[in-house]
């Protein structure tokens, strides 16, 4: 059975929740019979969109409340 890890791609200071979180992206790892193919992406998700849902404001695309606004393509 394919093995499943989330991985971190960037990090960001999020002024919504008021610490670095991180995007993380979900990837389905190849069986070993077939080790040169390259790792399949399922989903993408933050580090704290789970506890940013639990504030009564609006926050960001990844929270699920507001999908004009994404934190992780904002320049450094
Ligand atoms: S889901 Fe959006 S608002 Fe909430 S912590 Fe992550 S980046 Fe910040």
């Amino acid at each position: 059975m394919a093995e499943k890890q989330w991985k971190t791609i960037k990090v960001r200071f999020c002024d919504h929740a008021e610490c670095e979180v991180e995007l993380e992206v979900e990837e389905l790892l190849p069986e070993e019979f077939l080790p040169d193919q390259p790792p399949r992406l399922r989903a993408h998700r933050c580090s704290g969109g789970l506890t940013c849902n639990q504030i009564e404001k609006i926050a960001c695309l990844w929270s699920g409340s507001n999908p004009l606004f994404d934190p992780f393509t904002e320049a450094d």
